[in-house]
């Protein structure tokens, strides 16, 4: 038997509803304008905002709503039951003959509501689709419309630059808690580690950023690599887009870049040891060959800078094309 419980989806405040990927890998909670979801959305497919699953609509309940809509069916099922236990009894009673006797007086009503289920509180960040227009909220960071797929480089590249810039901008209280938690010497090891990760975050960002905005206006095959090393890249863009790096900086900061860059390559491949390649490709005259670079903070925003200046000037010469 099939019944059909009518269940009312409400959204929070601001419109939205909750959704759940359900990727078992993933189950990235997110929200979507109701009206985006009920208009714009097919049943076929649905795209999940954090890992690109996609899925049939129906399939994105959160476990929250799931566990509202047992509730509400359960109650509802107590619901038809009594009321056929009170049919067959109210017959019954008719029917009695002078050996049974059948008294029945119908019991309290277990009254069915249907309980609107209500959304987790607004979430801060809005995400309106550069192609379809759908509206996304989530916790951290989304790469994928729920609709369309549309992967929004753009965007996902300025939001992990804030939040590496925060990071940065935190570290002195972080390393209050983490000396509470740990002592000095572990804290001061795990906010090095944290500035480290940093550099390489925002250089491998930057990697898959200009190798996807390139990829927009030209077909020639490229790979994040090429642009690990900022004359190839300045090259590539000059020659396809008829700009390069030298367009939005000034030498020095495209030395710096260089530099940074090739310091990113020997910390993840030479734990940081300075060896005769890297004075060859960086050029940098702050080391000798056995020396260990050193990361600071300071460092890392600067090249943050240096790179939120230069993607702006990339995406701006890939729209115009
Ligand atoms: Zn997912
Ligand atoms: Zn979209």
């Amino acid at each position: 038997m099939i019944m059909e419980i009518p269940i009312e989806i409400i959204s929070d405040e601001k419109g939205y509803i909750d959704r759940e990927c359900p990727h078992e890998e993933c189950e990235f909670v997110f929200k979507v304008h109701i009206e985006d979801w009920k208009s714009k959305i097919t049943e076929e497919r649905v795209h999940c905002p954090r890992c690109g699953h996609t899925d049939l609509s129906d399939q994105w309940w959160t476990q929250q709503q799931i566990e509202s809509m047992k509730e509400i069916s359960m109650s509802w099922m107590k619901n038809q039951i009594q009321k056929s236990f009170d049919k067959s009894f109210k017959k019954m009673s008719h029917s009695s003959n002078k050996y049974i006797k059948i008294k029945y007086k119908p019991g309290k009503k277990i009254t069915f509501e249907n309980n609107p289920i209500g959304q987790q509180e607004k979430w801060e960040l809005e995400i309106v689709c550069e192609k379809c227009g759908t509206r996304t909220s989530v916790i951290g960071t989304a790469f994928f419309c729920p609709c369309c797929g549309n992967n929004a480089i753009d965007r996902v590249f300025d939001e992990s630059m804030n939040r590496i810039k925060e990071q940065l901008n935190s570290l002195n209280e972080m390393q209050e808690v983490l000396e509470e938690m740990f002592g000095k010497d572990t804290a001061k090891n795990m906010i090095q580690n944290m500035i480290e990760t940093s550099l390489k975050e925002i250089i491998s960002a930057f990697q898959k950023f200009a190798m996807e905005c390139f990829n927009k206006g030209c077909t020639k095959k490229v790979r994040p690599n090429d642009f690990q090393i900022a004359d190839k890249g300045s090259e590539l863009f000059k020659k396809n887009y008829g700009l390069g790096y030298d367009e939005w900086l000034t030498s020095e900061e495209i030395d710096y870049l260089g530099v940074m860059f090739q310091r990113r390559h020997i910390l993840e491949h030479n734990n940081g040891i300075v060896d005769d390649k890297y004075l060859r490709n960086s050029k940098d005259k702050a080391y000798n060959i056995g020396q260990r670079v050193v990361c600071k903070k300071d460092h890392v925003l600067r090249l943050l800078a240096t790179i939120t200046k230069l993607s702006e000037g990339i995406s701006e010469v890939v729209r115009m094309k």
